[in-house]
Formats: C-alpha cells, structure tokens, sequence
C-alpha cells in the first residue's frame, strides 16, 4: 500500500480532475491526504482521502479562487504567492511529511508549494496538470510568448529575494523556473488526450496524457426543445451580467431551449421575468447539462471545454484569459468550435444558428470526443502515481 499526498490550489477547475484519481487511488487501498482549502473539503472527503485544511496555517494571506487563477499569468504576483505559500506551510508541511514519508507528492502545476517540499525532502514528486502541458513546442501553436515570460522574470529584482527567503529556509531552488516549469524529467499527469494536446509527440515519455477526468452526473435533465443551448462563463469570473442579458435577448425569440449558469456572483432577480423557453441558475449540474446540450457558449475553462467535447458538443468560445484563449485557439484549429470576438446578442444569435447549420462543428467534436473515450483516464492516472511510488527516478 502506498502513501501520497496531493496539493491543489482552491479552484474547483483544478481539483475536479483529480477526484477520480484519488478515489481510484483509495479504491485500490493506497492512503491519500489532500492538503487543500476549506471550500474543498466536502468535495475531497467524498473521495475517502484526508482532508487537509491549509486555510489553517495559510491564515495570513488566505489565497482566495481569484488569486489562485492569477498565478501562472502574473509573474511577480505569482512568485509572492508562491513563496508566502510555500513559507506559511513550510513547518507544519515539513513536519507532516517527515512524519509520514509519502511515497509520493502530488501537486497541481499551480500549488508549486507542492513541488517544492518535494524538491526540499526528496520526495519522489508528480505533476497534475489541468491545462495543456507547456513547452516550447505547443507553446508557439498557443501563441504564448515563452521568451516574453523568462526576459520577464529575469529582470525582477524583487523575485530574486522572494528566491532568497526560500534557499534560507532550505529549498533547493536556483530560480522560480525551478518550480513554475515542468521539464522533460518531471513526471507529468495531463488530463486531455493525446490528439487535443498541441504538439504531444514533442514531450517525453514521463508525460501521460491521461483524457479527461469526467465525474458522473447527478442528476438527469429534461430537455424541452429541440435544440438546447448551454452558457456558462465558468465559476471564478463569471460576473457578466451584460453577457447574460445579450444571450437572454438573443435567445428570447428563438425555439431554442436555453440554460445559462451564472455563478454566484450575480444574483437572479437581477433578471427579472424570464421568457418560457430561458432559465437561469447559480449553479447547474453541468455533465448533465452537456449530456443533452447542443451547443456550449463558454469562456472555455479547460475543464468545460474537455466536458463538452467528451459529450461531443460544439462549442462557442468567449475567452476571457490567456489561457482560455489558448483552449480556444486548440478547438478552433480542430474545427469543433466557433471563436466570437463580440458578446452583442446578434453575434450570439449568429454563432449559434451557424453552428446548427454546419455539421462538421458537430462533427469535428465527435472526432475528439472519440479521442477522449480511448484514454485511460481516472485508472491511467492512478496508474502513473502508482509507477512513480514504486520506482521515482
Ligand atoms: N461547473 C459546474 N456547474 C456550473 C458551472 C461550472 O459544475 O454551473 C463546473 C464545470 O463542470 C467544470 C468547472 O466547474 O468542471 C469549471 O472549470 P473550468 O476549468 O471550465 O473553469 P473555471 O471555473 O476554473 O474558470
């Protein structure tokens, strides 16, 4: 039986993925804590691991959902983050795991305190990544500029103490790309295929591209109407009342069945009476949605995006980060999906109306859902783990 311990910032798209995993981990009788925050807890006690609150020792900075998708895009905000991070769980995660001696650490690609106490006590260390796996390669087809981001970070001066208090407290850390870049050594879980990957020949063989990780619905839906059309901007910046009140416009006159997911940062009086064929909610059951969905205007989070596409559904793409538009830029390449630059309700309508008109958007989706449904998923994940405790190197 193996210990492992898994780190993840407080962010439902980047702990999702790997509830299967942990719960087929605990299914095979291996142990798994999970350092996390409070917002998680119920979430990752139902997969039979201990939860571990860093909320507790992470009192001063109290990294919120919105800060935790800020790093990775803003460099010095990120290394601050990081480093107050690593610093505030330095003891109490050190103690811990000298106690425990794990067989492994798990770490989200941004909970790089993780991978830090691994790097610090020599833990055998495996990377979860929810976005596309990055190197120089796939991040010229995702149009990021990798030269911008290191000339960037070599010119800060105030990252280079952040760097400094780590190397006093131990941590064998030479620059912050030590920890932010995943090179071809480092054990790496990705959860999307190998063909919706950009460039995945180009990575190792520590790299699994695993597909998806899709939790099983609650619940069924009923679908009214012919067509349904599913909106949702995701759950950390989805307070896009205008957004919502062009798709209500634009969908009003229409025979479409339409269900937007808000979040909770808008509240629904804010809509008023709602046409018959429109409902609004903070929150849906979105595998259930996409089960019987049509078409999906998202702002392609990555994890909505693997979502609709394993249920084959085309999507409409409003990218709100870097990031997001690098998902975007992937499905648009692979014809399954239809990127909008306007949010006004006749781009809307057009969108849509052009997605039901041209098959190959439906079809071309099918073609990686397919893709999706060969990966070993939640087991294949549990597999690499698994690998890695038995033989680290
Ligand atoms: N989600 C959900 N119900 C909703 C909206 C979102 O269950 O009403 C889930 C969705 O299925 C996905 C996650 O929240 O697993 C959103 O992750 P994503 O990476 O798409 O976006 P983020 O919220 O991180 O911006």
């Amino acid at each position: 039986m193996s210990k492992i311990v898994f780190f993840c910032i407080p962010a439902h798209g980047h702990t999702n993925p790997t509830l299967g995993v942990v719960r087929e981990l605990v299914s095979r009788g291996h142990q798994v804590w999970y350092y996390s925050y409070n917002m998680m807890r119920e979430k990752i006690e139902s997969t039979g691991a201990t939860f571990v609150s860093c909320d507790d020792y992470d009192m001063e900075q109290k990294l919120t959902p919105k800060d935790a998708t800020r790093i990775g895009k803003d460099v010095a905000f990120s290394t601050k983050i990081i480093v107050d991070t690593t610093l505030a769980l330095d003891d109490t995660v050190c103690d811990a795991m000298e106690k425990l001696k794990p067989d492994c650490i798990v770490a989200d690609s941004m909970a790089i305190w993780g991978k830090a106490v691994a790097m610090k006590l020599n833990i055998p260390f495996v990377s979860s990544t929810t976005t596309f796996a990055f190197n120089q390669e796939s991040a010229k087809i995702m149009k990021q500029g990798l030269g911008d981001l290191f000339k960037m970070i070599f010119s800060m001066p105030k990252i280079g103490k952040d760097i400094k208090r780590l190397q006093d407290k131990g941590y064998p850390i030479n620059n912050i790309l030590d920890i932010i870049q995943n090179d071809d050594n480092t054990h790496t879980v990705v959860y999307t295929s190998p063909e919706f990957q950009p460039c995945s020949d180009t990575f190792s063989d520590k790299y699994a591209f695993v597909g998806p990780s899709i939790r099983p619905a609650e619940g069924e839906i009923t679908k009214t109407k012919d067509k349904l059309v599913y909106i949702s901007m995701g759950t950390v910046n989805n307070d896009m009342l205008p957004l919502y009140k062009n798709a209500i416009a634009a969908f009003a006159q229409t025979d479409y069945q339409v269900i937007l997911s808000v979040g909770n940062l808008v509240p629904l009086e804010k809509f008023g009476d709602l046409p018959e064929n429109i409902s609004v909610y903070s929150s849906v059951d979105q595998i259930a949605v996409l089960q019987k969905a049509d078409v999906f205007l998202s702002h392609c989070g990555m994890n909505s995006v693997n979502e609709s596409l394993y249920f084959g559904v085309p999507l409409i793409m409003l990218p709100q980060t870097s990031e997001q538009g690098g998902v975007a830029e992937r499905v648009s390449q692979l014809g399954a999906g239809i990127k909008l630059k306007k949010m006004d309700a006749t781009s809307l309508l057009h969108a849509v109306n052009n997605v039901f008109a041209t098959p190959s958007y439906k079809e071309q989706a099918t073609v990686i859902s397919e893709g999706f449904k060969r990966c070993p998923g939640a087991k294949g994940a549990a597999d690499k783990i698994l690998s890695v405790c038995d033989s680290p190197s």
